[in-house]
């Protein structure tokens, strides 16, 4: 498995595959891997020939404040982890080479990135488009994968590329969960044990309303229910919201697929979780 810290670099490796016949996916992470990054690497790897893995701490898509500063790095672990998941070359490269100087070109999505996370983190998204884009522009692959995990973004990168004709298709992939049904995260490190336990309410709170929403359901209720069992556990909402699946549009009314997103802060980490509810 290849390290390579160069956009050039990784341009010519890419395009060596291609010429060898291979197709290419890319895995764009931040890295601190844990199961759910590596389900995505299989994932990729039953999709296309040769698999990079991003590992980038973006710093455009945290606001001054958040924890970029702090944002686990554990790249010697993930590197073994790459290799043991079959990945062909890990793309690591400074924020110097990701971001010329003075650069003053941005890619925004500008309807789905609105609201949600769009709302709690107004730079956010700009952040991830633009990076994507550049790691697109680098390792140049055919298909990309990104998680269900973090849903609205997932939604705002399937935009992107359609409405930039990038010529990359995305697979999107399941949410990984622990055992007690917490979704994986990065961020999880930054919960105690108690914090742990009553971050499950989440999880909890969503899987009982996907069992009982019907077509005929009150989604204002169904919100108002999770909203309070997450707020009982000692969680500080951000947002509950039922949505439109594809367009992420609010819904109150079950008419076509609706997915609910959560955010909410259990001690010092934000957490998302997300489901179909109908
Ligand atoms: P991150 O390193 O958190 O920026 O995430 C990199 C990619 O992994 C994104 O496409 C995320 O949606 C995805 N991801 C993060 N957590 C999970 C999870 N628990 N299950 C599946 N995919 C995930």
């Amino acid at each position: 498995m290849k390290i390579i810290e160069s956009i050039a670099e990784m341009q010519v490796q890419s395009r060596a595959w291609r010429k060898e016949g291979f197709s290419v996916g890319v895995v764009p992470t931040m890295g601190a891997l844990h199961d759910g990054h590596l389900s995505l690497v299989e994932l990729a790897n039953a999709r296309a020939d040769k698999i990079v893995v991003t590992i980038f701490v973006n710093p455009t898509q945290f606001a001054p404040g958040e924890d970029l500063d702090k944002y686990p790095r554990t790249f010697e672990q993930d590197k073994a982890l790459c290799e043991k998941h079959g990945a062909d070359a890990i793309f690591f490269p400074s924020v110097d080479e990701m971001y010329i100087p003075n650069a003053s070109t941005w890619v925004d999505e500008e309807v789905l990135s609105q609201g949600y996370c769009g709302a709690s983190r107004p730079s956010h998204f700009r952040g991830v488009t633009t990076i994507v884009t550049k790691l697109y522009n680098a390792v140049l692959p055919d298909i990309a994968v990104f998680g269900e995990k973090d849903y609205q973004q997932l939604q705002v990168l399937k935009k992107m590329t359609a409405d930039l004709n990038f010529p990359i298709e995305i697979i999107p992939g399941k949410i990984w969960r622990e055992e007690s049904g917490l979704a994986m995260s990065s961020r999880n490190r930054y919960l105690s044990d108690e914090e742990k336990e009553a971050a499950l309410s989440i999880y909890n709170s969503l899987t009982e309303a996907a069992e009982k929403t019907s077509k005929n359901s009150d989604l204002l209720e169904v919100r108002e229910v999770i909203s309070e069992k997450i707020s009982s556990a000692g969680g500080k909402i951000d947002y509950v919201e039922t949505v439109h699946a594809e367009t992420l549009e609010k819904v109150d009314v079950v008419e076509g697929p609706v997915r609910c997103l959560v955010a909410a802060y259990f001690g010092p980490a934000r957490l998302l979780d997300n489901i179909q509810l109908y």
